[in-house]
């Protein structure tokens, strides 16, 4: 969408009934959070259901077309969106959709080895900063070229998650095997290329499911690929230029950044999701079985940085997710937005009247780092509200005052909770202990400078 567009252009050519139906109370409230992304066009479905707003329709998806056109993977209650960029960086406005993380699945495992895969690949979870940070996708690759063992694998996957599938062969026989299987799944389908492109692309149309080209290292041959394919009806597409190790990974991070551009520049044919593929790093191992899977990891995350819209992996280690989760979630975090959880008084553990009182801000990378090193004590934690920054930016903004810490005191109904008056200040706001103390009758104790420091501290400090 170009950055030109605003709330009335929107809010011109939509119906202005003010229905409700998309989940706003307005068509104006839509308009603007439409164009932050909040929403899509089909969000808004009198647009679609009456044929009096077909026009103003037409004009809504030239207007709102984005930089980078998104496809749905999988059935629509649990679909996984990718792709749907409206700018090149994430300061020009929020990313949304997050790049999807698929994890292969082989036909050549045994059934047991499959089915442990697909449940263990589904049940993958890490806690960061309160968020659950989870696997997209199941890519189910087939090794073996036998479309009957293709077929009995996305069963027998399907059978063992809930996540959208990816069906990989070059093979349209294979391909047809599993999409026979999982056709109401509404798989992406991996890959059309320069030589199977009439059959998979028949397939995509036959199943109507979206279609993933892969034509590596020419950008040239990949836009042509694709205009046969619009040509024929086929509009939900994303683009596999290659991923290539050692020398060749340049070109893979050159194309990447070729393709995005372009799609910037308005090139329709390469404005779609991209797929980058890691799992390239297991088809030549590293004599140390470890350093297969750091190369795996580094490539990732360097092809998330530069603009993957899904990645098909290997290893689900804890080890080779963790950065990668960790790197997404920093991306597609909304940076107008600091990360804040609730204010308020936590109980921590069964403190008694004699328990340590101590505060710490609201921006959730504190407090989740304060909460983790303090949930094995019994005490009292003040969260204040500083708008989501940390001690040291807020009390420069003026968001962290003794006025603050002081009313939070009091609104708080610690002061019921415990006999004493004392309360522990992280050591970055000791400046504010004076003040503190005149304003809240409290005595201030300061703190370690690190809150891992907080256990210790109190063993040797805290005399109620
Ligand atoms: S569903 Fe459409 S018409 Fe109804 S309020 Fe939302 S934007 Fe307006």
């Amino acid at each position: 969408m170009s950055k030109k567009v605003g709330p009335l252009d929107i809010y011109n050519l939509l119906p202005r009934t003010n229905c409700g139906r998309c989940g706003e109370s307005t068509c104006m409230a839509f308009a603007t959070k439409l164009i932050d992304g909040v929403y899509e066009l089909e969000d808004c479905p009198p647009l679609f259901e009456d044929p009096k707003y077909a026009e103003n329709l037409a004009k809504l998806k030239e207007l709102t077309r984005p930089m980078v056109t998104y496809i749905d993977i999988g059935p629509k209650e649990r679909a996984v969106r990718i792709g749907g960029k409206r700018v090149l960086y994430r300061h020009e406005l929020t990313y949304h959709n997050p790049t999807a993380i698929a994890i292969d699945v082989s036909d050549d495992l045994s059934d047991d080895e499959i089915a442990k895969r697909a449940k263990e690949i589904d049940e993958f979870k890490l806690v960061r900063i309160g968020e659950e940070l989870k696997l997209d996708l199941i890519a189910v690759r087939s090794v073996t070229g036998d479309p009957k063992r293709f077929s009995e694998v996305v069963k027998l996957v399907m059978e063992n998650t809930q996540k959208p599938l990816v069906l990989c062969s070059f093979d349209p026989e294979v391909l047809e095997a599993g999409l026979a299987v999982a056709k109401d799944q509404k798989p992406l389908i991996y890959a059309v290329t320069e030589k199977n492109w009439k059959d998979v692309s028949d397939l995509a149309l036959m199943y109507d499911c979206p279609l993933a080209v892969f034509v590596p290292n020419d950008l040239k041959k990949l836009r042509s690929l694709v205009n046969t394919l619009f040509e024929k009806g086929i509009e939900k597409v994303a683009l596999d230029p290659g991923t290539f190790l050692g020398e060749g990974f340049k070109d893979t991070i050159n194309n990447f950044t070729m393709i995005r551009k372009a799609a910037r520049d308005g090139d329709k044919l390469l404005g779609n999701p991209l797929i980058g593929v890691p799992l390239i790093s297991w088809t030549k191992p590293e004599a140390v079985p470890e350093l297969t899977k750091w190369r795996e990891a580094w490539m990732a995350c360097a092809l998330l940085l530069r603009f993957a819209d899904m990645l098909i992996m290997h290893s689900y280690d804890v080890w080779v997710q963790l950065p990668l989760l960790t790197l997404r979630q920093n991306i597609y975090t909304d940076p107008r937005k600091p990360v804040a959880v609730e204010p308020g008084l936590r109980v921590v553990g069964n403190p008694d009247e004699n328990a340590p009182v101590m505060f710490t801000t609201n921006f959730a990378l504190t407090y989740f780092t304060v909460m983790s090193d303090v949930e094995k004590l019994d005490c009292y934690l003040l969260v204040i509200d500083t708008e989501g920054l940390g001690v040291d930016s807020a009390i420069a903004g003026r968001k962290l005052t003794a006025d603050k810490v002081a009313e939070a005191i009091k609104e708080s109904g610690v002061e019921q909770k415990v006999k004493h008056r004392k309360i522990i200040v992280p050591q970055l706001a000791a400046r504010l202990k004076g003040e503190i103390e005149d304003l809240s009758g409290w005595e201030v104790i300061v703190g370690p400078r690190d809150s891992s420091g907080i256990p210790g501290f109190l063993q040797e400090r805290w005399k109620p």
